[in-house]
């Protein structure tokens, strides 16, 4: 079976000023997770971010709110606070200070120059490590939730 290919970009309306922004790459993913908690979008022809819940797709003329509440509907509360910012930063947060209380011991008989390499490193390494498992476990529940580990492909 051969993949649909992922569309680059979607344009939106903003109903206030029915200007048109297209959305690429990291703004479309977020954009076109339905589990997203973003509440503002950007709007070129304003030049400046507005409600989500002003902007509705071009294509298909659904409001974005719609777009989101229609896609997440199966989602519990708990899959919807896994997938909110605050949790995100929250859990990112977290792994940085853990990474480096980590280094810190495990390079506490370590030289000073070892010690400032080293302690912000693990740090590093325990946010990227941590976030990777964040978005695979993200797309997983977008997948259970909507049929989709690429949200990009939704309409
Ligand atoms: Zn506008």
């Amino acid at each position: 079976m051969t993949k649909p290919p992922v569309p680059e970009s979607r344009t939106y309306v903003h109903e206030t000023c029915q200007g048109t922004t297209e959305v690429r790459e990291h703004a479309f993913e977020e954009m076109s997770n339905p589990l997203s908690d973003v509440p503002q979008t950007w709007c070129a022809v304003c030049d400046g971010f507005r409600p989500v819940c002003e902007f509705a797709w071009a294509d298909t003329g659904e409001k974005i709110t719609d777009y989101r509440a229609r896609h997440s509907a199966r989602a519990t509360s708990l899959e919807r606070i896994f997938c909110s910012r605050v949790v995100w930063f929250g859990t990112l947060a977290v792994a940085g200070i853990a990474g480096m209380a980590g280094g810190f011991v495990l390079f506490a008989d370590s030289g000073w120059l070892m010690k400032i390499i080293m302690i912000p490193f693990t740090g590093f390494m325990c946010v990227v490590l941590i976030g990777a498992a964040m978005i695979e476990t993200t797309k997983t529940i977008l997948w259970r939730v909507c049929g989709f580990r690429e949200t990009r492909l939704l309409k």
